[in-house]
């Protein structure tokens, strides 16, 4: 097994995804080929089910599952549910849900930590009888007192010494519910100097009278997640337990336990966190904004959980591959936004079927062409895939065109539509501006235009050149959609720096959402299915809400089709 294992990943047998090479990839190839763990790499991914996945949990995700895949290993999805108080099964449903989206298949079952709830009191017992547990009555108050601080060491609790059948009694009443919450816990014997404060005594075991989302009343104490999560790896026998570098100071605390239960011991390797500019990815803050409303769910497009930029258009492959490219390191950092976008885009510009929408409709009448008459023009489906066909788009007398793409007094230049002036119709005819009609405010809510019949399909047979070529809806088959454009949630590169006396909430960008309605889309749009993404052309991606039906089609704008580097710099400085 070690023999193919290791094989495999110097040539990278044909078929498995190569992961990008970094330093948890070559601790693995290192212990492959010293046969570390008999040739295994078995990984998982470990959130605590309170609160939507995001971005950052991406990264994780794609580095765990890619790295077990690339090395023929298997990677388990495991909830570490031992907070009942702020867990819930909604998020364990939308977790599962959103790494099936991402593209992983995890080893079945799905684990959860709340399964080895009496293996763990098991092992506390242990301790218990080892000596290096104990009992302890300490109010949290005074237990932050004693905890001393990182230039001082901590005082050993009075009750540290308590003889073992003491500490088994106690233990086993407040597992029996005989206590009320917080008034006793069950702590590791250490070391009250470590100059590691999580080393100093730490609290294994509290009384906390919740129902749990999975064991419901059976348990009124629950374990710590760190008495949890190192052995719940031991348990799983995961080989490569990967982790965000805040738990680096944790690991001597996990190797203790595991060392202390002579249980089988996984190696710990921490990575740095995703942080990405506009973005908050702290789960309490997230939970907050939902919370008090600030968007309209966790799956708002505007949010960065997966199931937002999901609902937003962001493609698995696109989140993979900008996983990929931003490597993992040993030092925190900040990736810009832009290079999220510039994946969604490269992504969706591949695989997006074009069409014709207008968002902000000016009516325009072609004076000369019959009145009546329809015909189908041919319009081409992808630019660089002609597997993707064409469809028909009508054409008719009334048109919408965007508001943008006219202008009465046009600056030097501006090559789109004006009086006099001549452009192209995307798919169409040559059409010319020849007046326009004004409301009794001076707002001009018509233009007249003569078309050019010679010009069917784009070009002049006289051979003059336009040169705009704009976008168009006919009115009379449009149907009418609603369309949600969204910019950043927040104003700030970084959200959390704030003004005094502020908090995150006031880098909340006002203008995040704008709602269009009475956009105009060509007819083929008509009945396209929930999360379908389409590049609207000029416009940028947009993606059909779920919210949308099949007589009102709602669209969410995924990404502009450039970037818009310069306009994010520039509110970044204001
Ligand atoms: P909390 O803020 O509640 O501690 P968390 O964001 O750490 O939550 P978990 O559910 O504990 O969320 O995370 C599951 C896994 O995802 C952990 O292994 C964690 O290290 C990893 N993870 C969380 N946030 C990020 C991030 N921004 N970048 C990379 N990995 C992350
Ligand atoms: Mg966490």
């Amino acid at each position: 097994m070690s023999d193919s294992n290791t094989a495999a990943t110097e040539e990278n047998a044909p078929g498995t995804p190569r992961t990008p090479s970094n330093f948890v990839r070559d601790i693995i190839l290192e212990d492959l080929r010293t046969g570390k763990y008999q040739g295994r790499v078995h990984t998982r991914f470990p959130p605590e089910p309170n609160g939507y996945l995001h971005i950052g949990h991406a990264k994780s995700i794609c580095l765990n599952f890619g790295l077990a895949a690339e090395f023929g290993g298997r990677t388990n999805l495991r909830f570490d549910d031992t907070n009942p108080e702020k867990e819930e099964q909604e998020y364990v449903d939308s977790i599962i849900d959103n790494v099936r989206w991402l593209g992983f298949e995890w080893q079945e079952p799905v684990c959860y930590a709340s399964d080895y709830f009496d293996q763990l009191y098991a092992w506390a017992q242990q301790l218990v009888r080892a000596g290096k547990a104990f009992v302890c009555d300490l109010t949290a108050d005074e237990m932050r007192r004693y905890r001393g601080t990182l230039t001082e060491p901590g005082k050993e609790s009075p009750y540290r010494n308590r003889s073992v059948e003491e500490n088994l009694d106690l233990l086993g009443r407040m597992k029996a519910g005989e206590f009320p919450d917080g008034a006793r816990t069950l702590r590791a014997k250490i070391d009250m100097a470590s100059p590691n404060l999580n080393m100093r005594d730490p609290v294994m075991y509290r009384i906390l009278h919740a129902e749990h989302h999975r064991t419901g009343n059976k348990w009124c104490i629950y374990a710590m997640y760190d008495f949890a999560h190192g052995q719940s790896d031991s348990i799983e026998g995961i080989t490569h337990s990967i982790c965000t570098l805040e738990f680096e100071d944790h690991r001597p605390l996990y190797d203790w336990y595991v060392d202390q239960l002579g249980i089988y011991h996984p190696q710990q390797i921490e990575f740095d966190r995703l942080n990405l500019t506009y973005t908050l990815l702290s789960k309490r803050k997230l939970l907050q904004l939902v919370q008090e409303g600030h968007v309209r769910g966790w799956d708002d497009p505007r949010m960065p959980t997966l199931s937002g930029i999901r609902r937003r258009g962001y493609t698995p492959e696109a989140i993979r591959n900008f996983c990929g490219s931003i490597g993992v390191s040993k030092t925190n950092g900040t990736i810009e936004l832009g290079l999220l976008e510039h994946f969604v885009r490269e992504d969706l510009n591949r695989r997006a079927l074009r069409a014709m929408a207008v968002l902000r409709p000016l009516r325009v009448v072609i004076d000369n062409y019959p009145e009546g008459q329809v015909e189908e023009l041919d319009a081409v489906n992808h630019p660089e895939d002609e597997s993707a066909g064409t469809r028909k788009v009508p054409f008719s007398k009334v048109l919408y065109i965007e508001q943008d793409d006219f202008r009465e007094d046009p600056p030097k230049q501006y090559y789109r539509l004006s009086p006099g002036k001549e452009v192209r119709l995307r798919w169409g005819y040559f059409i010319r501006c020849t007046s326009v009609v004004k409301d009794a405010n001076g707002g001009i809510t018509e233009v007249h235009c003569t078309y050019d019949p010679e010009t069917r399909g784009g070009n002049a047979p006289d051979g003059r050149k336009v040169k705009a070529t704009i976008h168009w809806v006919s009115a009379g088959q449009a149907v009418d959609a609603e369309v949600r454009v969204y910019e950043t949630l927040f104003t700030r590169e970084n959200p959390n720096e704030v003004e005094e006396g502020q908090d995150f909430l006031s880098n909340i960008n006002p203008a995040s959402l704008e709602v269009l309605t009475g956009c105009k889309l060509e007819p083929s749009l008509r009945g396209a299915p929930a999360f379908g993404y389409y590049q609207f052309e000029r416009l940028g991606y947009f993606c059909v809400d779920p919210d949308s039906a099949p007589e009102a089609p709602v669209f969410n704008r995924t990404v502009a089709l450039r970037d818009s580097w310069a306009k994010i710099e520039k509110r970044g400085k204001g």
